[in-house]
């Protein structure tokens, strides 16, 4: 029994930062008698200087949830029995290597989730690669920002957000296109409401007229999935009154041609998009003609089997009016997760090493090879997230799932399930049993962020330490000891950390960006913004200043055509469904539905709807509904709302109930392999409950 002495009972503030979106607001952790009592922001944190949205407040309340998973759990006769970490790891590590024996390196996939730091993204990069040979590693940001990767990278050089938040402060004009920042990421929200108070003018462009969109000076309705026709029209008008930046385009850019013929032929639009030619050209000039305009977008851009092209479209338009490379301008991708941009910082994706090395190009497998002491790593990118769900069963016998949540975050939850199933063997490591963690045949019980050191990178490439305020729950540890263990178990070398910090030293000394930053240089509230080569190096918080990080020096004009969505409405599916994230929610719902406070805010889902299609449908507010797709069907309640669109509805894809995902469609983008998350077609109808013969 554990006695509580007079110093455990003073509170303790803890500084770290917030566990939820990519923002990566600091806050303090108030701890009492080993326990977290609660939150405080963190006053002079240069990301939200003392604020915090919902979420963030709240973000103690699931640590200490009766639910947390405590123990190892292995799966015998169908039922999970819990077991120590010895006969755990000795059967993971086992079963990993037989199937490595006897299919070969690309049999084992591992996935890794975005919520997880820097340093265990890291090391689980490094166990796949050392340790079974394999590139087929990959983090959730194949599902929400991959194409903000592949297309930023392919326009500027450099797949990141090109400037920080608070540089909002700077622009005159900020264009937000997909993105709900209100909600989703409610301090880049401030930012833009402090940016149009100081007199920049905030345009929103949004299929759904959302509390985002409430607060812009001119919002843009446009269908949804139209982005290119929408944006390539934008550049036509530009082009044609000659607001082009004709120096910035000769001397930074090239391929300006192709891309001016391209646009040509999008003078009217307004039958892809559903907004008249002068609305597109008020706001294309709007952005032109002002000193610095800014670029701020997220899932409904991404999302998309287009979605690498809708992003290198806004890269032509910044570029096209010299908007990028200094203060107020840029195109910002505003990341979902906690530390999405630092999981593919670290490596914990199929084509590229930590500090996105390409695993195919020689002097960078020979520079892996010399640093982790080992010989014949794989020459060829591995398979993406989405594409181990495919291969599941056929060629990926074992999968290795460290905190993510594919059975409610993945298109198309059936096949998920299917596939999952198929494998001979799967592990989970996550701190509850998720959705995901009842199909496992091991689940692993990880610590939270509360619980351990590290660091994470938000949205705008800052480096920020993450520090441990309690203990985990019973048996439960780390991710990276339980990978440090599991790599030891199966003999894999380089493995021998004595803490934390001496993995981030192992990782920053053969990543360019990172090689700079020290836990030591972390201790300033506003942490270190990469690129950061070396010890003395300040930072670089504004990408592409006078010349991009391409290795020509020059962005990149893409002439990019309109294709539509894989499945447009029809008789039978006439609604097209639109997912999204909402204020009190967070992902697949693990954290923020075991937090009272939120789940008392948003407790079950719903589909919004538009009242002249809910009145046709003879519907009315709260109403149960059941939505149907040609991948299956779920039950939910209504929300009649003109705020979306006749012809459209959207549901959050946080509740396990009434689960999204059903219904969306795998229809992938090519270049980053994004699945059409924002865009399926359904049919809606009245779900009357059925009455038994007893009544
Ligand atoms: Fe956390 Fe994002 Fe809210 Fe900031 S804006 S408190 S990082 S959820």
């Amino acid at each position: 029994m554990h006695n509580t002495s007079k110093s455990e009972m003073e509170l303790k503030y803890v500084p770290t930062i917030c566990p939820y979106c990519g923002v990566g607001c600091g806050l303090n952790l108030v701890v009492r008698d080993r326990r977290l009592v609660g939150v405080e922001p963190w006053k002079r944190h240069p990301v939200n200087e003392g604020k915090l949205c919902p979420k963030g407040l709240a973000c103690n309340q699931f640590v200490h949830s009766a639910d947390r998973l405590t123990t190892p759990l292995i799966k015998k006769s169908g039922k999970f029995a819990e077991v120590t970490w010895e006969e755990a790891l000795g059967l993971v590590a086992a079963k990993l290597k037989a199937t490595h024996e006897t299919y070969g390196p690309n049999s084992v996939a591992f996935q890794v989730s975005c919520r997880v730091s820097n340093e265990e993204a890291y090391l689980m990069s490094k166990l796949a690669r050392v340790g079974f040979k394999t590139n087929s590693i990959d983090n959730c940001a194949r599902v929400c920002h991959g194409p903000s990767v592949t297309g930023l990278a392919l326009s500027f050089g450099s797949g990141a957000a090109t400037n920080p938040l608070a540089d909002c402060m700077n622009a005159d004009c900020i264009f937000v296109i997909g993105s709900n920042a209100m909600e989703a990421h409610p301090l880049a929200g401030r930012r833009l409401i402090m940016a149009k108070e100081r007199g920049a003018k905030v345009i929103v462009a949004d299929p759904r007229y959302t509390m985002t969109a409430k607060q812009a000076d001119i919002y843009v309705r446009f269908y949804p999935s139209a982005i290119i026709p929408l944006v390539n029209s934008m550049m036509y008008h530009i082009i044609k009154e000659g607001k082009e930046d004709k120096e910035f385009i000769e001397t930074r850019t090239k391929g300006f041609q192709e891309l001016k013929t391209t646009v040509t032929k999008y003078a009217d639009v307004e039958d892809i998009t559903g907004v008249p030619t002068e609305a597109v050209k008020e706001v294309a000039l709007l952005y032109a003609e002002a000193n610095n305009a800014a670029i701020v977008y997220c899932l409904g851009v991404t999302e998309s089997r287009t979605g690498t092209d809708n992003v290198r479209s806004l890269g032509n338009l910044a570029l096209l009016t010299g908007n990028v490379g200094r203060p107020g301008v840029g195109v910002n991708p505003l990341r979902g997760q906690n530390n999405v941009q630092g999981a593919c910082d670290m490596g914990a994706y199929p084509n590229v090493y930590s500090g996105y090395q390409a695993v195919d190009v020689e002097e960078n497998r020979c520079k892996m090879e010399k640093a982790w002491g080992v010989e014949g790593l794989p020459s060829t990118p591995g398979l993406t997230l989405t594409e181990h769900i495919d291969a599941a069963g056929g060629k990926i016998k074992s999968m290795f799932i460290l905190g993510e949540n594919p059975m409610l975050s993945f298109p198309d939850i059936t096949h998920v399930r299917a596939s999952l199933q198929r494998l001979d063997f799967l592990v989970v490591q996550d701190i509850f049993l998720t959705e995901t963690a009842e199909l496992a045949d091991v689940v692993l019980p990880a610590a939270c962020w509360a619980e351990k050191d590290g660091t994470f990178t938000n949205a705008e490439r800052r480096v920020q330490r993450i520090r441990k305020a309690v203990d985990p729950p019973g048996e439960a540890r780390a991710d990276w000891e339980i990978i440090t263990a599991l790599a030891r178990e199966l003999s894999v070398p380089g493995f021998d950390f004595s803490d934390v910090e001496d993995v981030f030293n192992d990782m920053a000394r053969i990543t360019p960006q990172y090689g700079g930053i020290t836990y030591a240089r972390l201790e300033k509230p506003e942490g270190l913004v990469w690129p950061c080569p070396t010890e003395g190096h300040p930072g670089t918080p504004i990408l592409h200043v006078g010349a991009f990080s391409s290795p020509d020096g020059l962005g990149t004009f893409f002439p990019i055509d309109y294709v539509p969505p894989e499945e447009l409405p029809d008789e039978e599916y006439p609604f097209v469904l639109m997912t999204g994230r909402i204020l009190f929610h967070y992902l697949t719902g693990t954290m923020t539905r075991r937090s009272p406070t939120l789940n008392a805010e948003v407790p079950a889902g719903y589909v919004e709807i538009n009242p002249d299609d809910a009145a046709a449908l003879g519907i009315q507010k709260g109403d149960s509904v059941r939505v149907k797709s040609r991948r299956g069907e779920v039950e939910t309640v209504a929300f009649v709302t003109k705020d979306i669109p006749k012809g459209v509805v959207s549901m959050p894809f946080h509740f396990k109930e009434c689960p999204a995902n059903r219904l969306t469609n795998t229809a992938r983008d090519p270049l980053s392999k994004m699945p059409e998350l924002k865009f399926c077609a359904v049919a809606v109808e009245p779900a009357y409950k059925e009455v038994s013969e007893t009544g």
